[in-house]
């Protein structure tokens, strides 16, 4: 796919509550990468999961980056929005419906030669016969199959800012939920799809998140291949984590910005924010978009001391 566009790096924050200090953190480290790269700067919602997500949350969040001074350019893209592009991403794949139910997938995963967490491939070879059998079986529970990329290629290597070269496992994933036809759901796009096909279509090269996806990048980077993409290079960085080393969470204190804001001023908080990523003695994002050195980035999780 040829772009026009100039390259660039987003945050895709998922619309399911406000951004605490570990989300506020990579959102920071996404803007600085791609500003200081000269790269556009993206957000994108990632509200593809209708029952969790809010478009009140979106909100609250955009404002939030907002005022830490992080701002992006235009559109901003909500993937609830994307289900055309990413159907036709699907017409361009390699695909097969799954007739699964997580029972079915739990007690063939655990036969002797399962590779754990992987599709066990049940459904990948079935013939027309026992497809057209399988589906009406589904049809009788008013279910319809689920959709799972054929993939050809058992792994897929990756690079890395800060882990370097990373080869990790490529799976069948899911591409398209299964639907219930009682309660005329199309079935939901799933997320290894919508952000393979959102990322192409903002000619993202440069992804920075959390390193809790670091497992993900390598299918993600073959469905990307696939689809004819560039390869992104990818940026994963540490978590926040609470006093007891685990990942920080909305309930460990007051941890959104918001909440925070209740104790002390923006300035403190940016601070601090600042101090976590190795830049110390600045209250404003264009100070620290001067001074971040990304070589100073621990690769240790970041500890939130909570008074
Ligand atoms: N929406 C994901 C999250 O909030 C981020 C996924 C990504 O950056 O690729 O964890």
């Amino acid at each position: 796919m040829q772009h026009s566009q100039p390259a660039a790096g987003r945050y895709a924050p998922s619309p399911s509550g406000d951004l605490h200090f570990g989300n506020l953190r990579t959102a920071l480290l996404a803007w600085l990468f791609a500003r200081q790269s000269g790269r556009q700067f993206f957000m994108r919602v990632e509200d593809i999961d209708s029952e969790r997500s809010s478009m009140e949350s979106a909100c609250r969040q955009l404002e939030d980056l907002a005022a830490l001074g992080i701002e992006w350019d235009e559109p901003v893209i909500y993937q609830h929005e994307r289900g055309d592009a990413y159907a036709a991403a699907l017409e361009q794949l390699d695909t097969y419906e799954c007739y699964c139910s997580r029972r079915d997938i739990r007690e063939a995963a655990s036969a002797p030669h399962a590779q754990p967490g992987m599709y066990p491939g049940t459904c990948r070879d079935l013939t027309e016969e026992q497809r057209a059998y399988r589906r009406s079986q589904l049809a009788a529970q008013d279910r319809l199959p689920a959709i799972r990329l054929r993939a050809h290629a058992h792994e897929w290597t990756v690079t890395d800012y800060y882990k370097g070269e990373f080869t990790g496992p490529v799976d069948d994933v899911i591409l398209k939920r299964g639907g219930n036809l009682k309660q005329a759901q199309a079935g939901d796009w799933a997320y290894n799809l919508a952000v393979v096909v959102d990322d192409g279509h903002q000619n993202i090269d440069q992804i920075v998140r959390g390193d809790d996806l670091l497992g993900s990048a390598p299918a993600q980077a073959y469905l990307a291949h696939e689809l004819g993409l560039k390869q992104p290079n990818y940026i994963h960085v540490p978590l926040v984590v609470n006093a007891q080393g685990n990942r920080l969470a909305k309930r460990d204190g007051a941890v959104t910005l918001r909440e925070m804001l209740a104790e002390k001023p923006i300035t403190e908080i940016f601070s601090q924010l600042a101090a976590s990523i190795g830049v110390s003695d600045v209250t404003s994002a264009d100070e620290v978009l001067e001074k971040f050195d990304p070589r100073n980035l621990s690769q240790e999780a970041w500890a939130l001391v909570l008074p």
